[in-house]
């Protein structure tokens, strides 16, 4: 199974404790361009598990110029960007041209409400990113966060990040899937896994539906795979994953809403094809 969504972390080997414990046998990790020689460290000692991201903040004199070369010895992606920036901005729109120009898919997190007091929205604009989807045909994104898969239903509250209960069909996530080839979704997160646990009517023929466009990735910060330490980042609103690894929190529930076919897709084929891991790499 390949975690599209592991973020680096400090000592060497705990991406790989982690993976162990919840039965990943390979990650993209996210990395940050200050964090490359880590990333590049790790990859080396343990080449058959390992790919990385690319990420830089596209308001940053030279951000563009950073992924590019970052790609250009061995990123597989651009990812995930989180900062304040709208997802129609000339900053962005570079990235956009540089994913597509590079072939790489860029990864984003999009989230309106607040996790914490004062925290700013990333990634604005959302209801109107059909308009960037037809814009960049040759860009392959991946949607990831709160707002993202709030938008599983076509009635999104404003006051609060994950949305329990029914889904109202006609959702602009749910649409958007369908309409544009290259929109991908990640399942990461209390985000994805809210998205696809909270109304069991709906989320089996939505992950049959979108079965070629979801990718399986934890986002987890747990440390061992199994719970241990803090898996949400004491996010109080995703207070329902306390205690437990996303990853695998995510995938006993896809297990009980897709068949073994789709299973295997979701949680390698997919993500394997769009960050170009292969199964001895
Ligand atoms: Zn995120
Ligand atoms: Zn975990």
């Amino acid at each position: 199974m390949l975690d599209t969504h592991l973020h680096l972390r400090r000592n060497p080997d705990d991406c790989f404790i982690h993976m162990q414990g919840c039965g990943v046998s390979n990650a993209i990790l996210l990395t940050r361009a200050p964090e490359e020689d880590q990333a590049k460290a790790e990859m080396q000692r343990r080449p058959a598990h390992f790919q990385r991201s690319v990420a830089a903040d596209p308001a940053q004199p030279g951000a563009i110029a950073t992924m590019r070369t970052a790609i250009q010895q061995g990123a597989v992606s651009v990812g995930e960007l989180k900062y304040h920036l709208a997802l129609d901005s000339p900053e962005m729109r570079r990235v956009y041209d540089l994913c597509a120009d590079m072939q790489v898919p860029v990864m984003m997190h999009i989230q309106s409400f607040p996790h914490f007091a004062g925290e700013m929205p990333y990634n604005t604009g959302y209801p109107q990113f059909d308009k960037i989807l037809r814009a960049y045909p040759k860009t392959t994104f991946i949607g990831h966060g709160v707002l993202f898969w709030a938008h599983i239903s076509a009635e999104v509250p404003t006051d609060r990040g994950y949305p329990a209960g029914p889904i109202k069909p006609g959702g602009l996530t749910d649409k958007w899937l369908s309409e544009f080839p290259n929109l991908y979704a990640d399942t990461s997160a209390n985000s994805g896994n809210n998205a696809l646990s909270r109304d069991s009517n709906f989320s089996p023929a939505f992950v049959q539906r979108h079965r070629a466009k979801l990718i399986f990735g934890s986002d987890c910060s747990c440390t061992d795979g199994n719970g241990g330490g803090v898996s949400q980042n004491n996010n109080p609103e995703a207070s329902r994953l306390a205690g437990r690894c996303v990853a695998r929190a995510t995938l006993t529930l896809l297990k009980s809403i897709c068949s073994p076919v789709v299973f295997r897709q979701i949680t390698w084929t997919n993500g394997s094809k769009l960050f170009r891991v292969s199964e001895s790499s």
